[in-house]
């Protein structure tokens, strides 16, 4: 558990195979048209394509970019992998459609049917809600489809660049064999994922470029049928540029395929930015598609508030990281699970903290509060009226268990003692975490 969060915390390490990667983490995602295009202008070869958001959309892209495409591939566009293999709740399978663009008529009892296959794909895809291995149960709403023109991919190959703890500097992932779950195969066939960091290819791979020969080496490793070797090497170039120039944290195309006439084509596209290059890549950091993230998530991040939100029922609010942390163990020690992780951080206002409690009360799932203040230079006075002013605001439909410790605290004390409110209040750390366990599984 600390350790998921740590990787959603710092969230600077890669899971290539997107272990974590349905929760929300400290860093850009975009969608795989925008990365297609993005990818485009920086002379990767993609499949030409239109992201759309109705079928009207649908019926105009196919006259007005299409018109000779017999089949269109039609791409769910959610913020998460696993779409080929994924479910929409409707029981529709699969993400990821190869339709015919073509009318055909039907007639029946005198009348005639014109059935397009794209437009009633398309219309299954809009606005459903698709279930993949990295969504997590709950799915993530298809609210635009990428149409692309169909390839004829003969081999399918995977390529990511992403960060490498270990030197501190990017490592180019590949593997000769690709299209969906590479997780498996690199489980099953370890030996056939070549890597390439700055330990391991020093000469070759350097932190702002990669040399011919780097480049040759990662493409010996996808080792592609009919590509033209210098030409892969090009594009393998202008992927680490991208990657470097764009502050990506992960750039992941699988499949990067070959097509009947031997061109390199990246046919996905997974490309995360590092939040804290936001200031200088400020067209793409545009891109942020919030409907796609965790509400609870948005709110807290328009608040400036260190938030995470987990799927437990015991919402907590703590000032300081490692506190969270503790509270967060110390709770799953005693049998609960939380609903949240929350740092108020060490100087938050009593407006924060009366969002951070909009958050956890507007959350269905959390059946108790607990709050863990230690006053340092956080204040036990400044989150007691805190609360009280959020309680005067939110109706509190459950118990709120608090520890406080530290600077203020008899002030702090006094301040929810007065208000009147029903709270339960804890000695100690141990103390609190029982108490909240207690009163959510009642
Ligand atoms: P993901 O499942 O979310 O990773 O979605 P992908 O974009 O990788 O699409 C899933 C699968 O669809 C790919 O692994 C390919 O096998 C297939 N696919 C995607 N684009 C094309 C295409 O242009 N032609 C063909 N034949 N298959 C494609
Ligand atoms: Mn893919």
């Amino acid at each position: 558990m600390v350790r998921g969060l740590l990787n959603k915390l710092v969230s600077r390490s890669l899971s290539v195979a997107g272990k974590w990667q349905h929760h929300q983490l400290r860093r850009l995602n975009i969608h795989e048209y925008q990365g297609a295009e993005l990818m485009g202008k920086h002379g990767v070869n993609v499949p030409r394509g239109v992201a759309v958001s109705s079928v009207e959309e649908v019926r105009k892209a196919i006259k007005e970019f299409f018109p000779n495409e017999k089949e269109l591939v039609v791409k769910s566009q959610i913020l998460a992998g696993g779409r080929g293999l994924g479910t929409f709740k409707s029981g529709l399978q699969g993400g990821v459609h190869i339709v015919k663009t073509e009318q055909y008529y039907y007639y029946f009892t005198a009348v005639i049917f014109i059935i397009i296959f794209i437009i009633i794909i398309s219309g299954k895809m809009l606005g459903q809600i698709l279930v993949t291995k990295q969504t997590g149960s709950q799915g993530k709403i298809v609210s635009k489809v990428y149409l692309c023109e169909k390839l004829s991919l003969v081999n399918e190959m995977y390529f990511a660049i992403t960060l490498d703890r270990t030197t501190a500097g990017p490592i180019i992932i590949a593997c000769s064999k690709g299209g969906t779950s590479i997780e498996d195969l690199a489980e099953k066939f370890p030996d056939m994922i070549i890597k390439s960091s700055l330990q391991d290819a020093p000469d070759a791979l350097f932190l702002s470029r990669i040399t011919d020969e780097g480049a040759a080496k990662v493409v010996d490793g996808l080792a592609p049928k009919g590509a033209d070797r210098n030409k892969s090497i090009e594009q393998v170039k202008n992927l680490y540029k991208l990657f470097i120039d764009c502050d990506c944290t992960l750039l992941e195309i699988n499949p990067i395929a070959e097509t009947a006439d031997n061109q390199l084509v990246a046919a996905d596209a997974k490309l995360n930015f590092d939040d804290n290059a936001a200031y200088r890549q400020k067209e793409i950091f545009a891109l942020r598609d919030t409907t796609q993230e965790d509400p609870r998530e948005v709110t807290a991040a328009k608040a400036d508030l260190n938030y995470i939100g987990l799927d437990g029922e015991i919402g907590c609010m703590v000032n300081g990281a490692g506190l969270a942390m503790a509270t967060m163990d110390i709770i799953k020690l005693h049998g609960g699970t939380p609903a949240n992780f929350l740092d108020v951080g060490g100087n938050a206002s009593e407006g924060q903290v009366i969002e951070a409690f909009k958050i956890l009360t507007a959350d269905d799932k959390v059946k108790a509060i607990l709050v863990n203040i230690f006053g340092g230079i956080m204040k036990c006075d400044v989150i007691a009226s805190g609360i009280v002013n959020a309680a005067k605001e939110v109706a509190l439909k459950v118990p709120v268990i608090v520890r406080l410790e530290g600077t203020n605290v008899d002030q702090g004390k006094r301040i929810l003692k007065e208000s009147g409110m029903a709270l339960i209040t804890a000695e100690d750390l141990d103390d609190a975490a029982q108490k909240a366990v207690k009163a959510a599984y009642k």
